[in-house]
């Protein structure tokens, strides 16, 4: 039999990046700032937010600018602000708070266990990911990565970009014999719903990473998950019905 491909977002189901985004955005407002203070030879009241706040607005899809606001950056100040996050978020330094989710390393183990095939496709660079799982000793745990070389491009995290990998990932694993029709798409955000939709295949939409329960549910997936344990369980659970329903 061919072996069944589930997809599967890097960035939420496996990484919490929560820290991380919080410690760039904690030092984004240090380094506006000091630059403010320079340029204009007067303090910038700064009044960051709390990891809890800033990662519900985050959650709920507040645009950076707002957050940058009611953390005291004046509205022209928001462009240099950004810039500076968006330098910064994937320094070495910082990629050291990206923590593995707690029940990530079961469902890795889970997924193959039922004999079935791994392939991540993430907005990150393949290098990032592939050092991350090296760290943790899950490299033998994925079968394939798709990602990006434009390190900027998982904060920005771009709907297309993601359809476009996904169609590239199906495609090419379709081509070399794997099972990719009733395939999964494990995801934390409307980019990973929103691709495996376009690509009719079904979505579990998590809510362990950077969109909150109330956002997803608005966006249709197939199902919903607190984490990546539970939606490998309900997907190889779907995939047996389906081959008892076959025989
Ligand atoms: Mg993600």
């Amino acid at each position: 039999m061919t072996k069944q491909v589930v997809f599967c977002d890097f960035d939420g189901p496996i990484v919490d990046v929560s820290e991380r985004y919080y410690q760039t955005y904690r030092q984004g407002l240090q380094a506006i700032a000091s630059i403010h203070t320079r340029a204009t030879e007067k303090a910038l009241p700064i009044n960051p937010l709390s990891k809890h706040h800033f990662w519900q607005m985050k959650q709920n899809r507040i645009a950076d600018i707002e957050i940058a606001i009611r953390s005291g950056i004046p509205a022209n100040w928001f462009e240099p602000f950004i810039q500076q996050v968006q330098k910064i978020v994937n320094h070495p330094s910082l990629l050291l708070w990206d923590r593995l989710q707690p029940s990530a390393q079961a469902a890795l183990c889970h997924l193959r266990q039922a004999n079935m095939r791994l392939v991540l496709v993430t907005l990150r660079h393949p290098q990032q990911v592939n050092a991350f799982l090296q760290q943790r000793g899950l490299t033998h745990l994925v079968d394939a990565v798709y990602g990006i070389a434009d390190t900027n491009a998982a904060y920005v995290n771009r709907v297309e970009q993601k359809c476009e990998l996904l169609a590239k990932a199906i495609a090419q694993q379709t081509a070399k014999g794997y099972q990719t029709q009733d395939s999964w798409m494990l995801g934390d955000t409307e980019a990973d719903v929103i691709a495996a939709q376009t690509m009719g295949l079904c979505s579990a939409a998590l809510t362990c990473g950077v969109r909150s329960e109330t956002y997803l549910q608005k966006l249709a997936p197939t199902a919903m998950h607190s984490e990546i344990l539970l939606a490998a369980q309900a997907v190889t659970q779907t995939a047996k019905l389906q081959v008892a329903s076959l025989s």
